[in-house]
C-alpha cells in the first residue's frame, strides 16, 4: 500500500526518512509484494504535488505516481480524498478471490471508476434541461441547479462518487451534492492540471430522449403528447446534440426569459382548453 507521490527530482532527496529516499523504500517495499496499490491521486499519479509550476516545465519536486517508478502494473484507487468503500472492497476482492479486480488503462478496478460521474449526477436532470448556476449564490445555484458553467468536472471524470458517499456522514456528502462543482480529482490530466472553474470537456454527450421533470408527479402515465416527443427525438442523437448545444450556450437571463415564456403559455393553453 503506497500512499503520496514519490518525488524524483535531485535522486528523490525531496522525501527522505532514515536517510533512505521515498524512491528507494517504495522499491524495496514492492520488490516481493503479492500487490502494489496506490491509494489517493498522489500515489496513484502525482495528483497535487505533481502540478506543473508556472516558472518551469515541471512539479517543484518532479513528483510522479508509483506506476510511473515501478514500471510494473499497480492497482489505483485515485481520489482526493479516495472513497474508503472502493478501497476496501477492492482489498477483500484480492483476499477472497487471490487476484485484484479488473482494472482499466489507469489501474482503477472497473467496479468502481468505469461510469463518468456526470452519468448519474443527482443535477443531471438540470444539465439535461439546461438549467445551470452561473455564479456561487445565484439563484439557479440555490435551487440545486447544474453547475457545468462554474466549472464541474463531472463529464470527464470517471469514479463513482455520484453513487457511492464518502464515509459514514450521509448521502450528499460530495463535492457536487454541497454544491461545488467536481474538480475531477481522480483523473490524471484533469484534477490540479485543469483550472477549476475552466468548463469540462464533453467525454459521453448522450443526449436525453425528452428533457425530465424535476420532480415526476406519480401513478400517472405518459400523455399521448410526451410519449410522441420522444418518438420523435428517439434515434435523432444529431438533432439532439443541437438542443444541447443550444442548452449549454444559453445564458443565464435567456433561460430565464425561456422559461416565463414557456410557463405563460402552458398557462395560455390551459386556459383554451
Ligand atoms: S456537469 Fe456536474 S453538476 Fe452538472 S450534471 Fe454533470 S456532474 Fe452533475
Amino acid at each position: 500500500m503506497v500512499e503520496g507521490a514519490i518525488p524524483t527530482k535531485a535522486n528523490g532527496i525531496y522525501c527522505k526518512v532514515g536517510g533512505q529516499t521515498a524512491i528507494e523504500m517504495l522499491k524495496e517495499c514492492a520488490a516481493d509484494a503479492a500487490a502494489v496499490i496506490a491509494i489517493g491521486s498522489c500515489a496513484s499519479w502525482g495528483g497535487m504535488p505533481s502540478t506543473i509550476s508556472p516558472l518551469s516545465d515541471s512539479s517543484p519536486t518532479g513528483s510522479a505516481g508509483v506506476a510511473d517508478i515501478l514500471g510494473k502494473p499497480v492497482m489505483t484507487i485515485p481520489g482526493c480524498p479516495p472513497n474508503p468503500y472502493n478501497f476496501l472492497a477492492a482489498v477483500v476482492h484480492f483476499l477472497t478471490f487471490g487476484k485484484l479486480p479488473e482494472l482499466d488503462k489507469l489501474g482503477r478496478p472497473k467496479f468502481a471508476y468505469s461510469r463518468l460521474i456526470h452519468e448519474n449526477c443527482e443535477r443531471r436532470a438540470h444539465f439535461d434541461a439546461g438549467r445551470f448556476a452561473m455564479e456561487f449564490g445565484d439563484s439557479g445555484h440555490r435551487q440545486g441547479y447544474c453547475l457545468y458553467k462554474l466549472g464541474c468536472k463531472g463529464p470527464e471524470t470517471y469514479a463513482n462518487c455520484s453513487t457511492l458517499g464518502f464515509g459514514d456522514a450521509g448521502e450528499n456528502n460530495w463535492p457536487v451534492g454541497c454544491g461545488h462543482p467536481c474538480i475531477g480529482c481522480s483523473e490524471k490530466g484533469v484534477g490540479f492540471q485543469k483550472p477549476i472553474h475552466q468548463v469540462a470537456k464533453m467525454l459521453n454527450v448522450t443526449p436525453p430522449l425528452q428533457y425530465p421533470r424535476i420532480v415526476e408527479e406519480q401513478g400517472k402515465a405518459a400523455s399521448f403528447a410526451s410519449a410522441a416527443a420522444v418518438a420523435a427525438v428517439a434515434g435523432a442523437a444529431a438533432g439532439a446534440a443541437i438542443m444541447l448545444t443550444r442548452n449549454l450556450g444559453l445564458s443565464h437571463a435567456a433561460e430565464e426569459a425561456e422559461r416565463a415564456k414557456a410557463a405563460g403559455k402552458s398557462a395560455d393553453d390551459k386556459a383554451g382548453a
